[in-house]
């Protein structure tokens, strides 16, 4: 694991999260399958091709490249769940700003305002079964590192352990958002796909 993220050590942690999202998608559509709609899996899957292709035709200069590529793959793929994890890249790309170089304090950042992202646009809040059950565990663990000046890696890892904390909790939530919403109590059980991949994510790190 790396002391802080250069362009390739982003774009590294994107082909990572896109291998293990591609290995997963079957099983996170089943989940939407049970509590959703089941079009999860195959929204993802077109995000990932859509993504490697950027990624490969541009690597990219800055840390924010590799973001600011998955943003634009998943704004164009369907679901609630595509434009949502778009405007999430876009924040991380945005708080990256022009740095060679990016470490804590800006993933901090970059988590933070994209919580506060999704949960405007998408007008849900924690504990509704949504992607932001695994977004906001993980953006508290940053900004709790990037107070106590935690070195990136140990950062990332906890960011880890509290976005999959969040996602697992998910399943004995209700969903109060999103077609989840329409099953009720028949989705109790069922762990949230959005958060799933959110903690995917953030996993992806820890693997550089
Ligand atoms: P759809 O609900 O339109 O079928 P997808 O299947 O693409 O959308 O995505 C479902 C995922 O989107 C859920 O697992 C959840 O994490 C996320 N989601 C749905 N609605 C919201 C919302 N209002 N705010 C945040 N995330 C949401
Ligand atoms: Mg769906």
């Amino acid at each position: 694991m790396v002391a802080s993220l250069d362009a390739r050590g982003t774009h590294a942690w994107a082909e990572a999260f896109l291998d293990e999202a591609e290995r997963h998608a079957e099983a996170l559509g089943d989940l939407d399958r049970e509590s959703g709609d089941g079009d999860f899996g195959t929204n993802l899957l077109t995000s990932i091709r859509s993504a490697r292709a950027r990624l490969e035709q541009d690597p990219g200069e800055r840390p924010a490249d590799a973001f600011s590529a998955l943003s634009a793959a998943f704004m164009a793929s369907g679901g609630t769940s595509g434009p949502l994890f778009g405007m999430w890249y876009r924040e991380l790309a945005t708080a990256a700003g022009d740095a060679p170089a990016i470490g804590t304090p800006e993933l901090a950042t970059g988590f933070a305002e994209g919580l506060a992202t999704v949960c405007r646009l998408g007008g849900a809040a924690v504990g509704d079964k949504t992607m932001i059950d695994a977004i906001s565990p993980a953006a508290d663990a940053l900004a709790a590192a990037a107070t106590s000046g935690v070195a990136t890696a140990d950062a990332l890892a906890a960011a880890a352990r509290a976005a999959r904390a969040g996602a697992d909790a998910t399943a004995s939530l209700v969903a109060r958002r999103g077609r989840a919403s329409y099953v009720g109590e028949l989705a109790r059980g069922v762990v949230d796909p959005g958060a799933a991949t959110i903690a995917l994510f953030v996993e992806s790190a820890a693997s550089l």
